[in-house]
């Protein structure tokens, strides 16, 4: 049992001064009680709302945040920026990748993220060879378990990311990626995306592998996009999931592109979402990563479905994909979560802040989300709705600071002049609204105080590791064009 005391906090009933929170062993909220006495509690100088999910990671890219921006042609483009990523990709081992995340979770937790969804297509180790599997040799790997020698490198690239995941305190649902096509209608990989490749049947002994129970960790999984499976490898994979946990999420990146939608259009006949939606039924355990290409049938039928469409608009903006047509979704009651996807930035606010201002730069309006969510405040709309649906993409249980939660915490400085003066209601409107000057101080996540005072735990270690990587990186690969 823990016992935290916050200047204030938002609990599912509103803003109250001097808040008691107690936390049973499990790290579930057992009593939340207003106007308390901070008795044997440890004191938080911070005003206390829930921490904020990301649905949307690919951590190897972080350490390759900002080193694409210089022309490669007259037309650069998402596609152009893919070859760079696939050259990076290329090089990065089992120990690079834990490095890596250990970094890149720790500045989540910084920036206001409980937990991370790892959308995780790196498989295979550089110095295996997937596709040329042949016979396949056992080896005995995690808890004693017999793996094919085609998965012994994914289950250590997998590693990695949990171990960085139980290193930093973060929450993990880990999404292994199937990926074995290069082009809608199987067409094969190009010799750069092999690495990231399995077939159906080892795909599904990996998930089993993975399917480890810890509190702080879920098992999902994702398709990487139409063009990368076939229909009948979805449906297995689907069973196999459903077999382990039939609650699992399942996330795929879709519609980010044009060019996707009219190869899909070419292929099919019909648009993504329509595709998916004959295909599959579309459901509470679904994340559509994206989706910024839609039409008025396809909003509707997104938004009827109950699943969510997982927005990253600082990576959207940064590989020129498009603008989600937010108003129109949310009008429908749909729902949405926010992810740092290639990590050019981590920082909740920041997303939020630019998925409303691109929606006000298209429609020359203001307050936009308030509006569509019929809410008073901007930023308490974002918030709550990017809260929504994070906890329903990420399964796990937090989002609201009441009893039978996760304790799932973050706290705003109050000592920040930027919250200065500032109202209860008007609270998050400035968390988001008011700068990029981080000003979450600490960050408790399943009741555990991971970072204090703005410092994570192990923050100097990690960084002093990370930084080291990333140097030798700079040998090992070269990012120019050549
Ligand atoms: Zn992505």
């Amino acid at each position: 049992m823990k016992n935290y005391f916050f200047t204030k906090a938002l609990t599912s009933d509103g803003w109250h001064n001097n808040v008691l929170i107690c936390v049973n062993d499990q790290g579930i909220i057992s009593s939340v009680t207003a106007d308390a006495s901070d008795q044997n509690a440890l004191k938080i100088d911070g005003y206390a709302i829930a921490g904020m999910p990301n649905i949307h990671s690919h951590a190897f890219q972080r350490a390759m945040a900002g080193l694409a921006e210089y022309s490669v042609s007259s037309q650069d483009s998402f596609w152009t920026w893919r070859d760079l990523m696939y050259r990076f990709a290329a090089v990065i081992t089992p120990e690079d990748l834990k490095t890596i995340a250990d970094q890149l979770y720790m500045e989540m937790l910084k920036a206001g993220y409980v937990s991370v969804a790892e959308f995780h297509y790196l498989h295979h180790a550089p110095d295996d060879a997937p596709y040329q599997s042949g016979a396949k040799m056992s080896h005995s790997m995690t808890r004693g378990a017999k793996t094919s020698r085609t998965l012994i490198g994914s289950v250590k690239m997998s590693h990695a990311i949990i171990n960085s995941a139980l290193r930093t305190g973060i929450a993990l649902t880990h999404l292994p990626v199937l990926y074995n096509a290069s082009g809608f209608g199987g067409q094969p990989l190009k010799e750069e995306q092999k690495r990231f490749s399995h077939n159906v049947q080892d795909f599904c002994t990996l998930l089993s592998e993975l399917n480890i129970k810890q509190d702080n960790y879920k098992l999902g999984m994702a398709f990487h996009s139409l063009r990368a499976v076939q229909e009948p490898d979805v449906h297995i994979a689907i069973n196999h999931l459903s077999n382990l946990d039939a609650n699992a999420p399942i996330h795929i990146h879709i519609a980010e592109q044009i060019k996707e939608v009219e190869d899909c259009i070419a292929w099919s006949n019909k648009r993504p979402i329509e595709w998916l939606n004959d295909a599959v039924t579309l459901d509470k355990r679904w994340c559509l990563i994206h989706a910024t290409h839609l039409n008025s049938d396809e909003i509707r039928m997104i938004a009827s479905s109950g699943a969510v469409v997982g927005i990253c608009p600082t990576t959207e903006a940064n590989l020129g994909d498009g603008l989600f047509p937010l108003s129109d979704y949310l009008t429908r009651s749909g729902r949405f979560a926010i992810g740092s996807d290639s990590h050019i930035s981590v920082s909740a606010a920041e997303e939020l802040r630019l998925l409303e201002y691109g929606q006000r730069l298209t429609l020359q309006q203001r307050n936009i989300t308030a509006a569509a969510t019929k809410n008073t405040h901007t930023g308490a709309a974002l918030y709550h709705e990017a809260l929504k649906g994070g906890v329903q993409a990420s399964g796990f249980d937090g989002g609201a600071i009441e009893k039978g939660r996760r304790a799932d915490i973050i706290t705003l400085d109050p000592k920040s002049a930027l919250l200065a003066g500032t109202p209860d209601e008007k609270i998050l409107d400035r968390f988001i609204f008011n700068g990029s000057q981080n000003m979450v101080n600490n960050t408790i996540v399943l009741g555990r105080l991971c970072v204090k005072n703005y410092r994570h735990f192990d923050e100097d270690n990690i960084t002093a590791a990370y930084i080291e990587l990333v140097e030798k990186l700079q040998k090992r690969v070269s990012l120019r064009h050549e």
